[in-house]
């Protein structure tokens, strides 16, 4: 058996095609243009990469973007100055600051000066609890990606075995508490867990958010199983350019799996298209009206 591949360029493709659609109903019917706000500090190559393709998927999609580039040495009062600042402008509805941050600023109040209803990260405490308290929030937008691709093999999780291998709060929690409003039953497993390739061995979806290569391999999973890879992980390949691989061991997964997302062109191709989504849905809610489909 070989596992389908599940294609999550042509699934986010589609996935922006239906926002830019949604945008340009809601500038037609109500004379709104969604906007984000993305906040870059220093100079990090991978964060830059990420910044420029939000940017320019943002602006595709028909919405404003405003970028803020700010130096690798803003004081902390400064950038929660901007944050303020972008809480009140009414053209700006999802700020997103791009981490990770310098270390001299304190990230955990820098997410907490955000306004909520404009966190279209889901990152905010606020946010975080309502999704927890199973209360509608805008949620990060990594986790989202993984459930839109399930959803592409199974209509329904409802009943399913799922582990989420990981437990940051940017990817694994949120993940299990999306999982747990899909009715799947959910075993969270991190660096303590123990005999990992035992509980794989019964979940029907495994989802990796771990950040170590490969590490996931084929003879874990429940033969049929749903994979779900979210680690990007890039490896030096001796005489060449560095590869991406993610947490899962693929070519030993596509004979055992029922499906599967690559590295790349799986999970990292939803996170952008997910935060086009929240930032949508952030400026509907903003103005009072109903949520896009
Ligand atoms: P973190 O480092 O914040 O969290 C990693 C988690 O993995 C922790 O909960 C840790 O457990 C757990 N872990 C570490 N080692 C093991 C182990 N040996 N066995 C079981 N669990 C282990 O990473 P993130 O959640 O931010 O990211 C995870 C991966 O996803 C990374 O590769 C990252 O690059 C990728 N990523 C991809 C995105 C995308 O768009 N595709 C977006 C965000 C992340 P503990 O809590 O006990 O320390």
């Amino acid at each position: 058996m070989t596992a389908r591949i599940i294609d999550g360029k042509a699934i986010a493709a589609e996935l922006r095609t239906r926002v830019a659609d949604e945008v340009a109903r809601v500038k037609r019917d109500h004379a709104l243009t969604p906007g984000l706000a993305v906040v870059l500090v220093g100079h990090d190559p991978a964060s830059e990469v990420y910044v420029r393709s939000k940017h320019t998927q943002t602006q595709a999609a028909g919405m404003a973007s405003f970028e803020h580039k700010l130096p690798e040495d803003v004081s902390q009062a400064d950038l929660l100055a901007l944050i303020a600042r972008l809480n009140r402008d009414p053209l700006v509805h999802g700020i997103l600051v791009q981490l990770p941050l310098p270390k001299s600023l304190h990230t955990e109040t820098i997410i907490n000066a955000i306004d909520p209803a404009k966190d279209v990260d889901g990152l905010h405490p606020n946010n975080a609890g309502r999704l927890a308290g199973g209360l509608a929030a805008l949620s990060p937008c990594t986790p989202l990606g993984c459930i839109i691709l399930t959803k592409s093999v199974y209509a329904s999780l409802e009943g399913m075995n799922a582990i989420v291998i990981g437990r940051s709060n940017l990817v694994g929690r949120p993940l299990v508490q999306l999982l747990l409003n899909e009715n799947a039953t959910v075993t969270i497993a991190h660096s303590r867990s123990r005999d990992l390739p035992k509980l794989c061995a019964q979940a029907d979806l495994v989802y990796a958010a771990v950040g170590r290569p490969e590490m996931v391999r084929g003879d874990w999973l429940k033969p049929g199983a749903t994979v779900i890879d979210v680690g990007i992980n890039r490896i030096a390949v001796p005489g060449g350019k560095p590869k991406l691989v993610g947490d899962v061991a693929f070519q030993e997964a596509l004979n055992v799996a029922g499906a599967i997302t690559p590295v790349p062109g799986g999970v990292g191709q939803m996170t952008v298209a997910c935060l086009l989504v929240n930032t949508l849905r952030a400026a509907c809610a903003i103005h009072g009206l109903p949520a896009p489909a």
